[in-house]
């Protein structure tokens, strides 16, 4: 049987309709999934599968995907979706793999965002959150994450992801706040932990330090200045009565300044100004000192229009020289040094840089390795504390995130005094607050650090990032440079919403309490109470007897959420009996590099020495079908909730897939349109099978080494396509995975191997060897099929299954693994004969087409073909029925030239087919137009049943009386 869709015109007394063997299933053609998706999930709960796969995988190897914990503040978006369908992809493919998978779900529930919400609510009402006690407030956080867990639990479970949804892990359970206590309390007792002052990523809005993962760079408009600092103690001639200028895009830092920074290699010019444009604050004559590259920068930037350089100098001829500051005689009246720095460039600016040292990482570091005091100018709040001369009240940022009064005040400071050379704007990128979208300043504050140099972190965990497997490669690298070159960890966070950093500091000393037996009380109250126990109890409760409280400074502070979720490895795989530490695996985004990746290394490598996990496997980022990043103003937001109301869980899986979660993966209403399509193909093909095994028992089935050769073949395939599966899954990759099971799906079993059984299976008799090799094969393909495909068809895999199995109490998909094939099914001698015939068959086929299209045949069995063809395909034929193969009548190939006029395609250039009708009539049960039709016809007395062929009459004899 063909495609073709005209019905024979089968006279009264021989309409043979009832005799063919069409397949028959229960199994719909139309998917439903979002109808019948939830009954799957219903039925899971109820059979207890996640109870049912553990104690059938006790006691194989473990394989445990620690899951990242989502942020609990928000109903779930495409990148959740992503996420978490990638992780149950791979523990369910490891599951059936032969491993035990146990994946715990977890939450991050501490920190700002929820903090954020709770005081927008008091904010909403005109009260102060200040004025609300801190256990409140922290019970109605609590509150506020517990909500969101039970809403984003019932999104992920209906995307059909699987895990201990029953027991999640969260980072707000008092276990957990315990072990984070325990954490910190080794990092303490270590050594590592101290307080210090440092200039951190301030947000004045927020009044909190940022860690790096919070904050974002946008475009910003900032006020620049060009500043003279007039030399005091010049260590060459030529810097006598002459003024270094600096540049700043903060003029807010200068009552900060306490040096200034010179590259040793950079060439310096000393300039004198000769003559100036109306409005410059250049004076002609003086002297400037600028870095030789920029000088002409800088005159056209100052208005000097006409300029003499004195001389030149290497910055290292620079060193002992001594500036004053241009607010020098109004309270900034210290010396101001030059110092060498590696940091200097000469991309912008003059050649030198103003040194602040509360106010940026460079500067801090410079200032300490020369012992520069740090002076602390800005308050919490962006304005300049009360000591400092001239500026004290004015606001560096607004509490509103707004450009403060600050630059303008200072700028106005320094060109009064005399200093100031010149005034403009820069838009450039600068450091934002993710949350609050407001500018951010350095400055420095007392926080607390884990060090990365005192107990060699940096050295383990660069040690254990290259023990740890990377997918893709290059994520290696990316946190190597990331762990190289990062400063000592700030943990301290001025907040009220999470894990306390636990400890008391003697005022006498400014030294932390090292004891263990204090950490030890601490945490066990923890987790008898939570962590509210630290905000509420008296500290004589945790230093016990050996004690005066009232020597001892409590802190206040809490920690950094990535200090929570650092700290996961430690209150779930290793407090769980059933799961193991280290992970096998951690899979998030790839900015995770700097996130939850980082700081889990940090963590661990601090307290356990090596990494929490064996390798990590990091997936892009999900825009839209045009590339561009969602967002509600460009209204091309796709959420996973309407994807599986409308479509299904299913497709949206199969569309995680089918992109290659390596680069960014793109969705749209297009695209969720082709994977609909190519959903409806994989559920036919799932289909076509569950019809032609239809009462399909193993007593029919037979030996591979009796089957046809085509049998022999797709066998072949399957064990080539087991070998793929299981090194796809080995790898993560799910898209190559999927890239193959499809096209074995449409181009070999519908497009060939279906299509060239269709008249075995329909047309012999049930017991022919021939249909009985074909249903066995059948049985295996769909076994294989539907395996290989539950890991992320979870749904569909499982609904083919039950329509095959029946739905007993421990029947599912997910409770198979993928199957062991024979090893006496490859045949890669057999598969290489039979590309050849498949190449024939294309040149056939598309003869044939041709044909059809003319009109000079209506169904491919009308035809008759001749093959021109060299011997090699001769021999790949061998005893192989040709016309069978290519669904004609008539078939024979001739080892020879191709004649001039037979039909050819390019891609198989030694092969022709010459096209003809076929000899004799049409049985009118298999449509085969043979000679013996007619001649049995014309037998005497005339056949029982006229019309047929001699197969189908055999086939039609066998059949019991009813069928007919
Ligand atoms: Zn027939």
């Amino acid at each position: 049987m063909t495609a073709d869709s005209s019905k024979p015109a089968a006279p009264k007394n021989a309409d043979y309709k009832a005799t063919v063997f069409l397949p028959e299933t229960p199994f719909p053609m139309r998917g439903d999934l979002p109808r019948r998706e939830p009954l799957l999930l219903e039925r899971w709960a109820a059979m207890g599968l996640w109870q049912q796969q553990r104690v059938q995988s006790k006691g194989r190897e473990k394989f445990v995907l620690h899951d990242g914990p989502p942020y609990a503040n928000g109903n779930l978006h495409i990148g959740h979706a992503l996420n978490k369908v990638l992780k149950d992809v791979v523990s369910r493919s490891q599951q059936m793999l032969g491993k035990d998978s146990i994946y715990v779900p977890g939450w991050d529930c501490h920190g700002l965002p929820i903090e954020w919400k709770i005081e927008e609510k008091y904010r909403a009402a005109k009260q102060n959150k200040d004025d609300v006690p801190i256990d409140q407030f922290r019970r109605e956080c609590r509150t506020f994450a517990e909500h969101w867990i039970e809403i984003q639990k019932a999104e992920f479970k209906r995307l059909g992801v699987e895990g201990d949804w029953d027991n999640p892990y969260t980072t707000m359970a008092y276990p957990a706040e315990a072990q984070i206590v325990r954490e910190i309390g080794k990092f303490l007792m270590n050594g590592s932990l101290y307080r210090g002052a440092k200039p951190v990523m301030w947000s004045v809005v927020e009044k909190t330090a940022l860690a790096e993962a919070e904050i974002e760079y946008h475009d910003h408009t900032s006020q620049t200045i060009y500043a003279r600092f007039r030399v005091t103690k010049p260590a060459l001639p030529a810097l006598a009565d002459a003024a270094v200028v600096i540049w700043t895009t903060t003029p807010w830092t200068m009552p900060g300044n306490r040096a200034i920074a010179y590259g040793d290699d950079i060439d310096y010019v000393v300039v004198r100004v000769d003559a100036v444009a109306e409005g410059s604050l250049a004076q002609p004559g003086e002297r400037l000192v600028l870095g030789a590259d920029l000088a002409d920068a800088v005159a056209a930037a100052s208005g000097i229009t006409a300029h003499t350089v004195l001389s030149r100098h290497k910055g290292a001829a620079l060193v002992g020289t001594v500036t004053a500051h241009p607010l020098a005689g109004q309270g900034y009246d210290f010396a101001v040094p030059m110092l060498s720095a590696g940091f200097v460039t000469t991309d912008q600016g003059t050649g030198f840089v103003h040194i602040a040292p509360g106010h940026g990482e460079d500067d801090f570091e410079l200032g300490r390795a020369h012992r520069i005091e740090v002076p602390q100018t800005v308050a919490d709040d962006g304005t300049y504390y009360d000591h400092v001369p001239l500026f004290a009240g004015r606001r560096v940022y607004t509490p509103g995130g707004k450009t403060g009064d600050a630059n303008a005040t200072v700028t106005a400071a320094i060109r009064d005094a005399g200093g100031l050379l010149a005034s403009g704007s820069l838009l450039h990128s600068y450091p934002h607050s993710w949350r609050s979208r407001a500018p951010l300043i350095f400055r420095t504050t007392p926080q607390w650090f884990i060090s990365m140099e005192s107990d060699g972190l940096r050295k383990t965990a660069l040690a254990a990032i290259d023990a740890t497997r990377f997918v893709p490669a290059q994520g290696r690298n990316r946190l190597r440079s990331m762990i190289e070159s990062r400063p000592d960890w700030c943990i301290s966070r001025q907040r009220a919403w999470g894990v306390p950093i636990a400890v008391f500091v003697d005022r006498r000393t400014g030294q932390p309490l090292r004891d263990q037996a204090v950490v030890d009380r601490i945490a066990t109250a923890v987790e008898a109470e939570g962590a509210d126990v630290w905000f509420t109890a008296e500290p004589a409760r945790f230093l016990g007897n050996g004690y005066d409280p009232a020597q001892f400074e409590q802190v206040m502070d809490i920690v950094d959420v990535w200090f929570d979720s650092g700290s996961t490895h430690a209150f779930v795989l290793e407090q769980r009996p059933d799961l193991k530490w280290p992970a096998s695996l951690y899979l998030e985004g790839s900015d995770q590099h700097r996130g939850w990746f980082h700081s889990s290394l940090l963590e661990a490598c601090g307290t356990r020495g090596r990494a929490p996990y064996d390798a990590i496997l990091t997936h892009g980022f999900v825009l839209d079908e045009q590339g561009r990043k969602m967002s509600k103003s460009l209204g091309n937001v796709v959420s996973p909730q309407d994807v599986v109301s409308q479509s299904g869980a299913d497709i949206l899986r199969l569309w995680i897939v089918a992109s290659d979660y390596a680069e960014d993966l793109r969705i749209g209403p297009e695209i969720l349109k082709y994977q609909a399509d190519v959903y409806r193909r994989l559920r036919n093909t799932l289909r076509y099978l569950l019809g032609a095994l239809q009462g399909f028992t193993a007593e029919e089935a037979i030996p591979a080494a009796e089957m046809p050769e085509l049998e022999r073949w797709v066998l072949h395939r399957l064990t080539e396509l087991d070998v793929l599966v299981r090194r796809a899954v080995e790898d993560f990759d799910f898209h190559g995975l999927f890239t193959a099971v499809h096209a074995f799906c449409s181009v070999e079993l519908s497009a060939f191997y279906f299509d060239v059984r269709k008249d075995a299976l329909y047309c012999d008799r049930p017991d022919d060897p021939r249909r009985r090799a074909a249903r066995t094969v059948m049985d295996r393909v769909f076994h294989c099929l539907v395996t290989w495909l539950a890991p992320v068809l979870c749904f569909t895999a499982e609904e083919a299954w039950l329509t095959r199995y029946g739905d007993g109490p421990s029947t599912s998909v997910h409770l198979e693994l993928f199957p062991a094939l024979p090893a006496e099914w490859a045949d890669p001698a057999l598969a290489e004969r039979w590309q050849a015939l498949r190449e024939l068959r294309r040149v056939v086929t598309g003869a044939i087409e041709l044909d059809r299209g003319a009109k000079k045949i209506g169904s491919s069995l009308q035809a008759s073909v001749t093959v021109y063809a060299p011997p090699r395909y001769a021999a790949a034929l061998n005893a192989i029925d040709l016309a069978e193969l290519c669904i004609v009548s008539e078939a024979q190939l001739v080892v020879g030239p191709v004649p001039e006029g037979a039909f050819g395609l390019a891609e198989v250039p030694e092969v022709g087919v010459v096209t003809g009708l076929a000899d004799g009539e049409k049985c009118l049960r298999c449509w085969r137009v043979l000679p013996e039709v007619s001649a049995r016809d014309a037998a005497v007395p005339p056949p029982a049943h006229p019309h047929l062929c001699d197969r189908c009459t055999d086939a039609v004899e066998a059949l019991p009386a009813a069928a007919e």
